[in-house]
């Protein structure tokens, strides 16, 4: 044998008699990653991890091998149980998509192929920028857009700030810093938008105080009269407004902002005019909604993500730009950009890696190409539209019950209403508190995992239906399960008021965090 020979143990890859094994196992894992979808209905939504199962993993650093079957068990028992919920039909916490069996596929697909999008003249690019240019033409953008994915629209809206900042402030924020002028620069966005535009602001330089929250409207849209005011009164105060964002389904209620009236204030203005469409953008491919977010193709920059609405595994997101020149001068770098040759594997510039902050990129664009070309943007729209019905019903459904209370109109497809009761002794922290109580009941049940947020200082429970695997059963047991639990919590209260007026055992007065063990559903239903 030649002292030139690799040894052939030092590859990662099977060795030449265990390919058939390897091929087995890895038809196995497929097979359950299947079944798990397929039989998702059949677990619960969520469950508490148990100690030993958190604890589990924690073992030293592993120097030497594990058989794959065996590391794979692990995963099997420890931690595909125990995940966030979001493939369950019962799943309408915050807003987090469903994920589908052809986008999981595609993921192994990209895995195999290991590509690095950052940049090189290969096919994997090409379906990248092929994407772009379907959301440049679904959004109504000119020729000249460019379009990028990235993590999430927290990433996106962040660039979206950084070109915003470039074209106003010129090259020499990107050489100097922002300089006097940076200092006085205003963004605006409303009280509705998303936390991720205070933490852009932050990342960008400008700080979170120079983000100028506008007042919403009973719609939850932002007051455009309001935002008016303000930017008079920065100006005059000697600030630079320089940035509005809109929000398309905003993250509590899924309220739409009148995009065409902001992107005319920003055009009066000389404003740079973002789109959050985090969710909300995709709503463009269901007929009924498209209409309601005329004025997105005004924008200068969009941020929304293919793994909410869309239903594209995490993680999707995506940053459409108007101006690829824009784009480009927030994020090339030119000493890189000049060693780019005409023709070669380092041919096809600009590169991806010119339009963000990313160099190394994995092939994000094959799970979103996957799943429009299979299921096709008519399909996609009707599960959109299908979640909006869903919620449509929920909404009708807490107006029938006088139990319930409904806290904001049902815009989208997001439903806030609370538990109510008339008890004169329950101030209305406590019904806060009783309504968080209910809803960590319900996802330690296993039953349906909504989320919660405040709306006019109270708590609400939040429904967002995104998942394309939810149906109303999946509502009906929601609402089952507001009201049982709700009703066995006013129980244990009453019992406990009881208790302490005859001098026996007094239970918790404060509201019990944790889910009445035993048939909580045995309660009786205090409507319906
Ligand atoms: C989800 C969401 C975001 C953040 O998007 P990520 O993909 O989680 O980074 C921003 N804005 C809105 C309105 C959202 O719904």
């Amino acid at each position: 044998m030649s002292a030139t020979t690799d040894a052939p143990d030092e590859s990662l890859d099977p060795a030449p008699g265990e390919w058939a094994a390897f091929r087995a196992q890895g038809h196995r894992m497929l097979d359950d990653m299947l079944d798990y979808v397929e039989h998702i209905r059949e677990r619960p939504v969520w469950q508490t991890i148990p100690h030993e199962v958190r604890a589990s993993i924690n073992e030293p650093f592993p120097v030497s091998a594990n058989p794959l079957a065996e590391v794979y068990d692990v995963f099997l028992n420890k931690i595909l149980p125990y995940t966030v919920g979001n493939v369950h039909p019962g799943f309408m916490g915050w807003v987090h998509g469903g994920g589908t069996p052809v986008g999981m596929l595609a993921d192994l697909l990209a895995s195999g192929l290991n590509a690095n999008l950052g940049g090189r003249d290969q096919m994997p690019v090409e379906l990248e920028r092929q994407v772009a240019c379907w959301m440049r033409d679904l959004f109504g953008f000119p020729e000249g857009a460019s379009g990028l994915f990235v993590t999430g629209t927290s990433m996106a809206n962040l660039m979206g700030l950084l070109i915003a900042r470039r074209a106003l402030l010129g090259s020499a924020v990107r050489t100097d810093g922002l300089g006097i002028e940076g200092t006085k620069l205003v963004a605006y966005a409303s009280t509705a938008a998303h936390g991720c535009l205070a933490r852009a602001m932050d990342f960008a330089g400008l700080g979170t105080a120079a983000l100028h929250l506008i007042a919403v409207n009973d719609q939850y849209q932002i007051d455009t009269a309001a935002l008016e005011a303000t930017l008079a009164a920065d100006r005059a105060a000697g600030l630079h407004p320089f940035l509005i964002t809109g929000s398309a389904g905003t993250v509590d209620v899924g309220a739409i902002d009148d995009l065409s009236a902001l992107a005319e204030i920003a055009r009066r203005e000389s404003l740079w005019f973002h789109v959050d469409g985090a969710y909300g953008a995709l709503g463009i491919l269901a007929p009924e909604i498209a209409p309601r977010l005329r004025g997105i193709e005004c924008a200068d920059s969009l941020a929304f993500d293919f793994h909410k609405w869309g239903q594209v595994p995490y993680d999707a997101g995506f940053l459409l730009v108007r101006d690829s020149t824009q784009h480009l001068d927030a994020f090339a770098a030119p000493a890189a950009y000049l060693r780019r040759e005409a023709r070669g594997l380092a041919g096809g510039s600009p590169w991806p890696c010119d339009l963000g902050p990313d160099l190394s990129r994995r092939f994000r664009a094959l799970a979103t190409w996957f799943t429009l070309k299979v299921y096709g943007g008519t399909k996609l729209g009707c599960v959109i539209s299908e979640t909006c019905r869903l919620a449509r019903y929920l909404g009708a459904a807490v107006d029938a019950c006088s139990t319930l209370e409904r806290l904001a109109p049902v815009s989208l497809n997001v439903v806030c209403f609370r538990f109510r009761c008339d008890d004169p002794d329950r101030d209305a922290d406590q019904m806060d508190q009783m309504n968080a109580a209910i809803v960590a009941d319900l996802q330690e049940s296993g039953i349906a995992a909504p989320s919660t947020t405040i709306l006019h200082n109270r708590l609400a429970i939040r429904v967002a239906i995104v998942n394309h695997r939810t149906r109303s059963q999946d509502l009906d047991a929601l609402i089952a399960g507001v009201l049982s639990l709700g009703a066995a919590r006013l129980a244990s209260r009453l019992d406990s008021r009881l208790d302490s007026s005859s001098g026996v055992k007094k239970h918790a007065t404060g509201i019990n965090t944790t889910a009445p063990r035993d048939g909580p559903f045995d309660a009786p239903l205090l409507c319906g």
